[in-house]
């Protein structure tokens, strides 16, 4: 099986709150698809919570693209939570600026924090989502929150490369 490009970073160096640009692909016609790592808890210290994660999705997916896509130059294919819950792959056609990410990010989270309670999660109705039961608009924000306390740094994946030699003796 194929290394998977996120297997060649160490998790235990990642900082978090962080944005990184994980990987570039080419399609056969020439454009380029960033893929980013929006990283929100520090791996193996924290993790956020089911229904918190769900909704902080339904709305994170559009507030980005509100703040970072730019006609002709950066359009936001796909945002989804990983597995491990602590972050989101976001995927765009086009090429992003770190910095620009990261101040989408800051932005996203300053919208979800400042959601009036009792705001309706979009889309959380069984026509449009899977487990529309699975919501909580206070745990979404207390995820934003965290992330404009601590505040968002920009990773370089070769700063936090994992070292060869050392993927061969891991599981
Ligand atoms: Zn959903």
């Amino acid at each position: 099986m194929p290394l998977v490009d996120s297997f060649l970073v160490d998790h235990t160096i990642m900082p978090a709150p962080s944005v990184r640009l994980a990987k570039v692909m080419k399609t056969p016609l020439g454009d380029e698809i960033e893929v980013w790592d929006l990283r929100i808890k520090k791996p193996n210290q924290g993790m956020m919570p089911e229904k918190g994660i769900h909704t902080f999705e339904h709305f994170f997916a559009g507030f980005m693209r509100e703040h970072l896509n730019e006609k002709g130059v950066v359009e936001v294919i796909d945002i989804s939570p990983m597995g491990c819950k602590t972050g989101f792959y976001m995927s765009l056609i086009g090429k992003a600026d770190a910095g620009k990410v990261a101040d989408a990010f800051r932005a996203s989270m300053e919208d979800i924090y400042s959601l009036p309670e009792g705001t309706v999660v979009p889309a959380s109705n069984p026509y449009q989502c899977g487990s529309c039961k699975l919501h909580s608009l206070e745990e979404a924000k207390d995820i934003a929150k965290e992330v404009l306390d601590k505040g968002i740094v920009i990773t370089l994946s070769e700063d936090i490369a994992l070292d060869p030699a050392k993927i061969k003796d891991l599981a």
